[in-house]
């Protein structure tokens, strides 16, 4: 329990680190973002040579400025704009683009209660929350698989409860991303949540996907519970807990949201 509550100051810190970082960041690229687009427009007479640097300037500055977006996408993972959030419609918009967006060759399933109790939360952040999960596992399933999407109800006790940094017992909605991919050996499941931790090429992971997850979970007043076995595939289950839950979670508890100022 102590580690859970030392890696939720951790990251909180982090958060506000990173967030003055990318803040600073955005002012140094901005300008170069436009120099770059500019130049050309300003100066007809440069040379083919000349065009192409400036192309790769800008394609860095592009990167730089994506990079920056999702900083700071992890760095407000402590804040947001709560409203009841019913999981069964964010479900059906989420899968809605991942028909779209990800390969023919991963089968996606839905299963999803339709009677569940809404949660209280970020739309946007639980949106992004499960299009990470989601990425990562069409990652893990370069030939292709299942993955699978799962909401349900789970009723914790209160010794289940405080195993659990947060979380407060009571009525929990239980969202299941689960893939066929190539899983992970406990070494890397171990380091998965940390801020910039990746095995993903250069330029194809930041690290930061799973640490935005958990930051995010971790504010809802939420948990995870992520598994994995090499070669057979990975599940991660989120805990949200119900309305009532985390409504009283904010009333009775100053901590909640953790303390965060831009
Ligand atoms: P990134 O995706 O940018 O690497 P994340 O924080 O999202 O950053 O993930 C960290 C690491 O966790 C990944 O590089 C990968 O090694 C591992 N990982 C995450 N999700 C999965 C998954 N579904 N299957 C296998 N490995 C995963």
């Amino acid at each position: 329990l102590e580690a859970q509550f030392l890696r939720a100051q951790r990251l909180e810190s982090l958060g506000t680190l990173s967030a003055g970082i990318a803040h600073d960041m955005n002012n140094i690229l901005t300008p170069i973002l436009a120099v770059s687009q500019l130049l050309p427009l300003k100066l007809p007479q440069l040379d083919a040579n000349m065009l192409r640097l400036l192309q790769v300037m800008e394609d860095s500055a592009h990167r730089g400025a994506a990079l920056v977006k999702q900083i700071l996408a992890f760095a407000r993972g402590v804040e947001g704009n709560r409203t009841t959030v019913k999981v069964d419609e964010l479900l059906t918009e989420v899968t809605q683009i991942l028909q779209q967006t990800l390969p023919k060759t991963i089968q996606i399933a839905v299963d999803c209660r339709d009677d569940l109790e809404p949660v209280y939360g970020d739309v946007t952040q639980l949106h992004q929350v499960l299009m990470n999960l989601s990425v990562n596992a069409r990652d893990a399933m370069p030939h292709g698989g299942k993955l699978q999407i799962t909401a349900e109800m789970q009723t914790l006790d209160s010794t289940t409860a405080q195993m659990h940094i947060e979380a407060k017992p009571g009525l929990y909605i239980v969202i299941g991303v689960k893939d066929t991919g190539m899983g992970m050996s406990p070494e890397v499941l171990d380091r998965i949540f940390d801020p910039f931790f990746t095995t993903k090429a250069m330029g194809q992971g930041t690290g930061l996907g799973l640490s935005a997850v958990l930051g995010i979970v971790n504010s809802h007043g939420g948990f995870i519970d992520a598994q994995s076995e090499v070669v057979r595939g990975t599940s991660f289950r989120l805990f949200l807990p119900a309305y009532q839950v985390a409504a009283g979670v904010i009333e009775h508890d100053d901590d909640f949201p953790p303390g965060h100022q831009e």
